[in-house]
């Protein structure tokens, strides 16, 4: 696993996750005593840190000397009322630093906690998150740890936080969702990328941005084999790959025993794996769907196979040990399909999981064979509920009486409830975002090319299923299909950390902002394969790395924000925002509580080396404030984020690895402080570039 190091979360979360929060506000007596009494204690039992960073420095704050005669009278108290307790240590805090830097992110950060096995440590604690596992006995957690290529542990902040080592990537989800990537057991994402004007890696990437880890690829013919595994061996393979050979056409035409070379793999961890054959039954892509019902402009749709072709079929591969995955959509390939696997199988259990793809017009009376047999039906996520409500396009076209079969998917789960049901996105067919998929699972609803949603008729809103019964069909069932349930599909401790990022919980939201929820950050086997711009944070990265750099010659820099144009959230009458940068002690003040900004324009494109502030704050306590920058005409991006113990007249240095280039505006927003917002002064060291 290949990790930037980002010193500002982790260290800062090893302060938060040893030593015992100060209330944010403490104005009372009690409340004074409380938090000194514990810093105290923290600084009693804790070893030296062995190196003083601002982090450190400002977690040691806690128990610094307090400079007020009433404070120290009450420190000495607290003191006293220790040594009453029997404690045969004495340390006296030592004097607060006046003027703290932040250490440069640096690759061996101080240990945390030197009574930690070593083999305990985690390279990566996600906590502060809703952590849907898609495990039955324990479906939400708040926190998730990872260490090479697998999840170690999932369970609550405190549980996780307590396996932070050295190295320890510390990401605070700051309660965003956490859940499988998806699996999609059916997509012609590779072998269908060219219709949509996409080579292979372009089509990865967008899978990887819309979430999917794993995936399978439909339809595979013996060149295109080839260029898989030469992709592969190129090393550009990025997701769970499998790959079902295509033992006929999409209109019929056998394609011979080619696939008897290439027998099917189930290796735990390959990237690349033969998943079995693929046979198309019946018409839909090419000809029609073979529906008992008969088309309103004549004829029965197309069936590629007699029932006895099919079933020595099947039974020839059953006999190879290939898994087969049958295409049919009419209810006359369905039960031709279920049939030819019943007779495989010969009354023994279906150990190789063949599969029936699609199934939208599965016939009431085939529901319940699905399970009897064993058989695993895929079923498509998007409904074209816009195409019926606005044309009658699939009642016209199929005729009124198969209608209420099409995609009922509550009635598949109804009549197969212990059967892993499992999703396909189906790529090019239908949409590449999983959470369209979802959306139209549990509402039926559509949004149309112009952005309106189209309402389902009340036949068919009845066909919603829940988030709860969705998303394991898109994750752990999928999972199943393909043989990879023991490595992925749900977030437990020894499978691979294949996982994403969300920007919200579907599980708790509105139905209709499903549609609208983001992937943030995938991780495949515990690397990041793709960050949302913006979402650096969650992907172990520093923020500062989407800067551009430059060079500053030594000792020409000056305090670009000095009697610079400052906008503020608001400001107190005799605070104003010129304040914080004139020059001088006086101070700019919000006089509210936080989240609260002060933004400097730098009047032109500049090179930052450094920022600087001067703290004005009481009472003293935790804060967090970001700091985001700006070139000429660009919206604001994070920078970085200082979070700490902070008090009056502390100053807090801000310094990236390079000096930042064509910088022409930076804002501190405040989100969290148990004062008023306000700086005595902010310093932009550097140099302008016009
Ligand atoms: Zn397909």
């Amino acid at each position: 696993m290949i990790f930037r190091p980002f010193a500002t979360l982790s260290i800062n979360a090893r302060c938060r996750s040893t030593k015992p929060r100060a209330p944010a506000r403490h104005d009372s007596f009690e409340g004074w005593i409380d938090n000194t009494l514990s810093g105290i204690l923290t600084l009693l039992s804790e070893p030296p840190p062995s190196r003083g960073s601002f982090h450190e420095r400002v977690c040691r704050t806690r128990s610094g000397m307090k400079s007020q005669s009433k404070h120290l009278i009450l420190l000495l108290f607290a003191l006293l009322m220790l040594a009453a307790c029997g404690s045969g240590k004495t340390a006296l805090p030592s004097a607060t630093p006046r003027q703290a830097v932040i250490d440069q992110p640096t690759e061996n950060p101080p240990t945390g906690n030197p009574g930690d096995p070593p083999s305990e440590q985690a390279d990566v604690i996600f906590h502060n998150g809703v952590v849907l596992t898609m495990e039955q006995d324990s479906p939400r957690a708040q926190a998730l740890a990872v260490r090479g290529e697998q999840i170690v542990a999932v369970g609550s902040d405190e549980q996780l936080l307590a396996l932070q080592g050295p190295d320890t990537h510390v990401v605070d989800l700051e309660g965003r969702t956490i859940m499988p990537g998806f699996v999609d057991p059916h997509s012609h994402l590779f072998n269908d990328a060219g219709s949509v004007g996409m080579d292979i890696d372009q089509a990865q990437q967008k899978a990887l941005e819309y979430g999917i880890t794993t995936f399978a690829d439909m339809f595979v013919t013996p060149e295109f084999l080839q260029e898989m595994q030469d992709y592969q061996q190129a090393g550009k393979l990025r997701m769970r790959t499998s790959l079902y050979l295509a033992y006929s056409t999409n209109c019929g035409d056998v394609l011979g025993d080619w696939y008897q070379e290439f027998p099917p793999t189930r290796n735990p961890g390959e990237f690349l794996r033969i998943g079995g054959v693929k046979i198309t039954a019946d018409g839909g892509t090419c000809g029609r769907a073979a529906l008992s019902t008969g088309y309103p402009d004549g004829g029965y749709g197309d069936l590629w196979f007699t029932q006895d072709e099919l079933n020595q079929a099947v039974a020839s591969f059953q006999a190879a040990g290939y898994q087969v995955a049958i295409h049919a959509q009419g209810d006359l390939a369905i039960e031709q399909a279920q049939n030819a696997i019943e007779f495989s199988l010969g009354g023994s259990p279906n150990l190789l999981r063949h599969r029936i793809e699609h199934n939208p017009f599965a016939r009431p009376d085939l529901l319940g064979r699905y399970s009897e047999i064993g058989i695993i039906p895929i079923a498509w996520g998007e409904y074209p509920t816009c195409a019926e409500v606005n044309d009658s396009y699939y009642s016209s076209y199929f005729g009124q009486e198969p209608m209420p079969w099409l995609e009922d998917w509550r009635a598949f789960l109804d009549a197969n409830p212990d059967l892993p049901v499992a999703w396909h996105g189906d790529f090019p067919y239908a949409s590449l975002d999983p959470f369209h998929h979802l959306f139209s699972y549990v509402t039926r609803q559509e949004m149309d090319e112009d952005g309106s949603i189209c309402q389902p008729p009340e036949w068919l809103a009845l066909h919603r299923i829940t988030v709860d019964e969705a998303l394991p069909l898109m994750t752990i069932n999928a999972a199943y299909a393909l043989f990879r349930e023991t490595e992925v599909g749900s977030l437990k401790a020894g499978k691979f950390a294949d996982l994403i990022v969300v920007s919200d919980d579907p599980t708790s939201i509105d139905p209709l902002e499903i549609k609208d929820l983001q992937v943030w950050m995938t991780m495949v086997g515990g690397t990041v394969e793709y960050c949302r711009p913006g979402h650096e944070t969650f992907c172990l990265e520093s923020p500062e790395e989407s800067f551009a750099t430059g060079s500053i010659e030594e000792g020409t820099s000056v305090n670009l924000a000095l009697g610079q144009p400052v906008q503020v959230s608001q400001s107190q009458p005799d605070g104003p925002p010129e304040n914080a940068v004139d020059g001088t002690e006086a101070l700019w003040s919000a006089g509210a509580d936080s989240p609260q900004w002060i933004e400097i324009d730098l009047g032109g494109p500049s090179l930052v080396e450094a920022i600087r502030l001067t703290v004005a704050q009481y009472p003293e306590g935790e804060t967090i404030h970001r700091i985001e920058a700006a070139g000429p005409g660009e919206s604001l991006r994070l920078l970085t984020s200082l979070e700490g113990f902070t008090k009056e007249n502390q100053v807090l240095e801000f310094r990236p690895e390079a000096p930042l280039t064509g910088i022409a505006r930076i804002r501190i927003t405040t989100t969290a402080s148990p004062s008023w917002v306000a700086w005595h002064e902010i310093e932009i060291l550097g140099v302008p570039q016009e």
